[in-house]
């Protein structure tokens, strides 16, 4: 018999989100009438802005004409949209690019996964607690750790703790990490990074010799100025960092699945022999054998976004969300509550009150607001006593939810 990969065992069973979805199962049964408001999960509500779809509907038409058909295009995707992401995204930010730097794929998800197929099981590996479950999974997955001890914690991690006291800002390990996991604006946090905090960051990795894995899911989210957008507005950067970034927040991408990873020619690690390698290279090698490139029609479709019309689009639903952020962190402040992000991020995080649990303030904001949101501690040990409220979803729901909560809280 096939023999499995005993490191899946180690992985707590998928636990948040089932159990978020049956307690709400469950509250809505005994109460038929409540109208729950969700602000639970990290998903777009909005569709998809009519430059992008028309965009989108231009390209799958090209499929069936033969002079236009497209099969199978480049693994690393189309210079189409690879240079319309150099010059419209990357070049505004003092930032040039080559086109073999950039790779198109169908998300940030797996590629933040798919990364540590190019890494050694010998690195150290450091990450933010509370933190997207991907980065902790994934390396549980690969072997890389041993068994979580009772607060959730795996065995050979390096976990730096994002909390109150420090703004929610991981501190520099004491220890010497070889890959170090950065996600600004965060998730779930909602906090972002200065130019000041990525440098001392940036300077760090090049004095250890580590590399940071960036990930800017939400750096379309940002509102204030000075806030860097990409790991690479930092100097030295290109030479120890990948960012990887998606169309899924930023334009309501989540279920059409595009994202994109830069790796810089001057990114190297070191093989057995203690030589440097290319780390753009391997990561092509990867892509090239294990994947084939995103779809035409929704190659176009992204390409589109950063059209005049497109982006014009794009960002006027990145600000209702926006909108949608203020109105809870302004809500949630006058209930007397401590909030913090949904300035930068879709994302409210808040302290539970009265040192209530993650979960008992779950339960609190389900029975008595009938609002869904999610438990810090699903994140991590760190985000215990955490909660977090999503700001995708409709501005007459994000009020209700805000004026219950007012008024059961104040
Ligand atoms: C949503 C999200 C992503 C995007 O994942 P996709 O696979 O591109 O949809 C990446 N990182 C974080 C932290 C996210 O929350």
């Amino acid at each position: 018999m096939a023999r499995i990969n005993d490191s899946y065992l180690k992985l707590k069973a998928g636990y948040l989100f089932p159990e978020i979805g049956r307690r709400v199962k469950n509250f809505a049964e005994a109460n038929p009438n409540a109208k729950i408001i969700r602000l639970g999960i990290g998903d777009v509500t909005r569709p998809l802005a009519p430059a992008v779809l028309e965009a989108f509907h231009q390209a799958v038409d090209d499929l069936g004409r033969g002079e236009s058909f497209h099969g199978y295009g480049p693994e690393q995707g189309y210079d189409f949209l690879i240079n319309v992401i150099i010059d419209k995204v990357y070049k505004p930010l003092g930032v040039s690019l080559k086109s073999s730097e950039v790779f198109i794929s169908d998300g940030s998800k797996c590629d933040t996964a798919n990364i540590l197929d190019i890494f050694d099981l010998g690195n150290k590996v450091a990450l933010g607690d509370p933190v997207y479950p991907v980065y902790n999974d994934t390396n549980v997955m690969v072997g890389r750790s041993g068994e979580a001890d009772e607060k959730g914690y795996y065995e050979g991690l390096v976990y730096m703790p994002c909390l109150e006291e420090n703004g929610f800002l991981p501190e520099l390990p004491q220890e010497q990490v070889d890959l170090i996991y950065l996600c600004f604006p965060n998730n779930p946090t909602g906090t972002v990074a200065s130019k000041a905090e990525l440098k001392k960051w940036v300077d760090f990795a090049l004095e250890k010799n580590a590399l940071i894995l960036f990930d800017a899911a939400y750096e379309a989210f940002i509102t204030e100025a000075d806030i860097p957008r990409s790991i690479f507005e930092i100097p030295g950067a290109e030479k120890c960092s990948i960012e990887f970034r998606s169309f899924s927040k930023t334009s309501g991408f989540t279920g059409v699945r595009c994202a994109l990873t830069v790796i810089p020619d001057g990114v190297f690690g070191t093989n057995n022999n203690g030589e440097k390698i290319q780390l753009n290279k391997l990561w092509n090698r990867r892509q090239s054998t294990k994947f084939n490139g995103v779809s035409y029609p929704v190659q176009k479709a992204a390409a589109a976004v950063y059209s005049e019309e497109g982006w014009k689009q794009v960002k006027e639903t990145i600000d209702y969300y926006m909108e949608n952020a203020r109105i809870i962190c302004e809500g949630l402040k006058q209930a007397g509550l401590s909030v913090y992000g949904g300035v930068n991020a879709p994302y409210i995080w808040l302290k539970t009150p009265q040192g209530l649990s993650s979960w008992d303030f779950f339960d609190k904001l389900l029975n008595e607001c009938h609002v869904v949101g999610t438990p810090g501690s699903g994140f991590g040990p760190s985000g215990e006593g955490y909660f977090r409220l999503s700001a995708f979803g409709d501005r007459e729901n994000i009020q209700e939810a805000v004026t219950r909560i007012k008024t059961k809280f104040t």
